[in-house]
């Protein structure tokens, strides 16, 4: 591993506007430290902010402000989360292994990278890791790779699960930009990889995560988190869906479906799910759902089986969140 330097930021370095623009944060760092063991990433600066105030769970009138230090494993067992955001509690509890999760924190769960083999693997091209090199997953073994969304530069997907409850409940991200803060919807975090597959999401150097907020509905009666992968427990999703009903009458009130494993970002299109509003809560209509959600979705081989794989999940998780056990 590449010598760096390591710093434990305090409050006061913050209001003193030290700027995080020069190193990289450190938060659990079960994933950075594995990068810089890996050599993918060889950060000549740490900032390990660990010590900062953004390790509380606060409750409001506007919903709940998860500090970005809480780790998931605190977020998942919170009550106001179990009761209020169960789709975040079984998305967050559905991930990683206990011990990863007690280390883990919300900041940190959001700007993970990748599990492309190729982007760890320092001897294959990889527009992500080194631009200008090629995509060894286009034509290589692409399993777990994108249907959603790609480009010919990178078809990498995001790997969370916590993010995909989050999208589907239309969270927002508190961040710390030169000393102000900025607010910012949570579909518009991360990105498509377009020409630029190196930008993960849509921040700047130096901007810090401080916390994320739900908004005050939580979808608590009928809800789902389906993850379909190679093994029951420790293992990313092939794919994943959150599922988010309101139901009156028969009716749809309100629909929210974010996929996971299938794009670079949380996929999620608002105005499909808004052409379903007041029509009947029934599994033709989610099968439509279903198919316009994934529309132009497109296997590079090794992943074909992803695209009927997803529609039969989101179909499932919907009738799952009507009809809760
Ligand atoms: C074996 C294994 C299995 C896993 N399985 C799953 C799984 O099934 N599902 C899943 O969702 N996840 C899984 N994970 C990933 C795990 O959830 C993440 O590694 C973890 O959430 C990252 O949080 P961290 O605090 O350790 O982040 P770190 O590793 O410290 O940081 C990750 C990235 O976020 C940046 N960062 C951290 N905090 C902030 C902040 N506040 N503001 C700005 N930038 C920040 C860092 O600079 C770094 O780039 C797995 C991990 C491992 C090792
Ligand atoms: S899919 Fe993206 S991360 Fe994977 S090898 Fe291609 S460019 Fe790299």
């Amino acid at each position: 591993m590449k010598p760096f330097q390591y710093t434990r930021l305090s409050t006061e370095d913050l209001s003193l506007g030290t700027t995080l623009r020069d190193s990289t944060i450190l938060a659990g760092g079960t994933n950075l430290v594995d990068l810089m063991k890996y050599g993918v990433e060889e950060p000549d600066s740490l900032a390990d902010i660990g010590k900062l105030p953004y390790a509380q769970i606060e409750e409001s009138d506007k919903g709940l402000l998860l500090g970005a230090l809480v780790t998931n494993a605190d977020t998942a067992y919170h009550a106001a989360v179990k009761s209020t955001y169960p789709v975040l509690n079984k998305a967050i509890l559905a991930a990683a292994s206990s011990q990863l999760r007690n280390r883990a924190t919300n900041g940190g769960n959001l700007l993970q990278r990748t599990r492309c083999y190729y982007f760890y693997d320092t001897t294959m091209p990889c527009n992500k890791r080194e631009p200008g090199t090629g995509c060894a997953a286009i034509k290589g073994f692409n399993r777990i790779h994108a249907i959603l969304g790609t480009s010919a530069s990178c078809i990498a997907t995001h790997p969370s699960d916590m993010c995909v409850a989050l999208a589907a409940l239309e969270a927002k991200v508190h961040v710390l930009r030169k000393g102000e803060t900025i607010v910012i919807p949570f579909d518009q975090l991360h990105r498509l990889p377009g020409d630029q597959p190196e930008k993960d999401h849509n921040l700047e150097p130096g901007d810090l995560i401080t916390h994320i907020q739900l908004p005050a509905e939580g979808f608590s009666e009928h809800f789902e988190y389906l993850k379909i992968r190679d093994r029951e427990s420790y293992a990313f999703a092939l794919v994943s869906v959150a599922a988010c009903l309101k139901v009156s009458q028969g009716k749809i009130a309100d629909i929210r479906v974010a996929l996971g494993g299938v794009a670079h970002k949380p996929w999620k299109l608002k105005e499909v799910e808004k052409d379903f509003f007041g029509k009947e809560a029934s599994t033709e209509n989610f099968q439509s759902l279903a198919e316009q959600l994934i529309q132009g979705a497109q296997g590079f081989g090794t992943n074909d089986f992803k695209i009927s794989l997803v529609k039969g999940a989101i179909v499932r998780a919907l009738n799952n969140a009507l009809n809760p056990s």
